[in-house]
């Protein structure tokens, strides 16, 4: 199996790229992500085999048939060995590792988020974790990992390579602007390869000096600075894992449909749907649900996609949703043009630097969004997400978090008879206390493991939001 960025021509061969080379990278050079040069399909017999595998053999085995069809350059027994190594009970808890909780009559949550930041954010990044060891390993190589947070990713990614060989990580967060809960999470991490490094700034400030660190290309080949975010091709491989668990769950014949709703941020998670789809598993509709940063169902509903500058990103409580642009998004429309590389380079490179939008709405592929690709689309706020809070633990019994209730209730405006629908959990209420203290009167469940973490201690560095700081604390770091 080969990949190639969204943004090569058509004809031009040779920037092809096997798996071990873009697990390690970012962007394509030309600015594209990287995607499979075609879906591998998965007709019935497999299918059917599948089913077996997933239910006598368990997640891990599964998740190895499923990479497999995309890795070539890691040999079977050691992909084997990082996939057992990944997906097991004492990790993720379940045997079923993403087991599905009925809530209606063909209403089901699927449970992504039983990791251990607690967020469906682990079901990938702890993948990479293993991949990155091996990989570095394998190189004699080594990488250090600069990010910045506002909670989940940071936390998945720490949880990740925590004690990974050849791996550092350096994570930038706002000072103080994190839940207490998610600080903890992270700052009583005392593992010596993961650096906190607390910032006098918001979110941006951060992020802003990741790319200024990561633009220094001297400094970034010096002291190998990687990064691990939602556009890596493993992350995403990774997930679509669980689209395959979830249909085995809820059917038992493979003429069976289902559907799933998917709460949205940077579309890397629905993406995983999508190609799972590609690859012939029977869905039937991929709802991309929203919060109040709807640029994603502005784009289903009207074929207008228009990035948002920071005055109208709105900071919500369904915070891992709140996005101006969705980074992966290039990967469906790659898709969606028929995999012409020179228009997508023309609407994301040009078009989107130029006018911040592309209007895709008179062209006869947007209709193929919702025909061909099945793909319907719905938005939540913080009201509806009250609501949906307090509906589901009062007729269910069931507490789910402010991301997840967004999906909900946007899943609700989608049923179909006959058709299953999953709604994909993707944190848990113990995350977000504050919003499920406002719609229930009291505080969420926490899980045993998480009992008293505030109280840990913690282990941080503050530092001003200035770059030469940064990189000095890098540069001390790394010897
Ligand atoms: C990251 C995240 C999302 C959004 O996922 P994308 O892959 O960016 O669309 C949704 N919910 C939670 C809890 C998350 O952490």
């Amino acid at each position: 199996m080969k990949y190639l960025s969204t943004r090569a021509a058509s004809s031009d061969s040779t920037e092809r790229k096997r798996f071990c080379e873009i697990l390690l990278e970012g962007l394509a050079p030309d600015g594209g992500l990287y995607l499979p040069e075609h879906y591998p399909q998965v007709d019935d017999a497999t299918l059917l085999k599948w089913r077996g595998v997933y239910r006598d053999q368990g997640y891990a085995a599964l998740a190895f048939e499923v990479l497999s069809l995309y890795i070539d350059d890691i040999p079977a027994v050691d992909l084997k060995a990082i996939c057992d190594k990944t997906y097991t009970e004492a990790v993720f808890g379940t045997k079923e590792i993403v087991p599905l909780k009925k809530l209606e009559n063909s209403l089901w949550l699927e449970a992504l988020s039983n990791g251990p930041t607690l967020a469906f954010k682990d079901m990938a990044m702890q993948l990479l974790g293993n991949l990155f060891e091996y990989e570095l390993a394998r190189r004699g190589e080594e990488l250090n990992i600069l990010g910045a947070t506002s909670g989940d990713t940071g936390s998945a990614a720490e949880y990740a390579m925590r004690g990974k060989k050849g791996v550092r990580v350096f994570m930038t967060s706002p000072f103080g602007r994190m839940s207490p809960f998610q600080q903890a999470q992270m700052f009583s991490l005392m593992d010596a390869n993961i650096h906190n490094i607390a910032v006098d700034g918001v979110f941006d400030d951060c992020q802003d000096m990741v790319k200024a660190v990561s633009n220094d290309l001297e400094f970034k080949r010096q002291y190998r600075i990687g990064t691990v975010n939602s556009i890596n091709w493993a992350r995403l491989m990774a997930q679509v894992v669980y689209y395959f668990a979830g249909y085995f769950q809820a059917t038992t014949a493979n003429d069976q449909k289902i559907s799933f709703t998917v709460p949205s941020g940077n579309f890397g998670n629905v993406c995983a749907g999508h190609v799972a789809r590609m690859m012939g598993l029977p869905i039937d509709k991929l709802v991309v649900a929203t919060n109040e940063n709807d640029v994603l169902d502005e784009f289903f509903r009207t074929g207008v996609y228009r990035v948002r500058g920071s005055a109208d990103t709105h900071e919500t409580s369904s915070p891992s949703m709140d996005i101006s642009k969705a980074s992966n998004f290039e990967r469906f429309v790659f898709d969606l043009l028929g995999r012409d590389g020179a228009r997508v380079k023309a609407l994301f490179g040009d078009a989107l630097g130029k006018d911040g939008r592309f209007d895709l709405s008179a062209d006869p592929a947007f209709k193929e969004a919702a025909t061909r690709y099945g793909f319907l689309s719905g938005k939540s706020t913080h009201a509806n997400r009250l609501a949906t809070i307090r509906d589901t633990f009062e007729r269910f019994g069931v507490m789910i978090d402010t991301h997840t209730a967004d999906a909900v209730k946007v899943a609700r405006e989608h049923l179909q008879p006959g058709v299953p629908m999953i709604v994909l959990e993707t944190a848990l209420p113990i995350k977000f206390a504050a919003t499920i203290v406002e719609a229930l009167g009291r505080e969420p469940d926490r899980p045993a493991k998480f009992e008293g973490i505030e109280a840990l201690p913690k282990r941080v560095t503050r530092m001003a939001a200035d770059v030469d700081a940064v990189k000095a604390y890098i540069a001390q770091h790394c010897t």
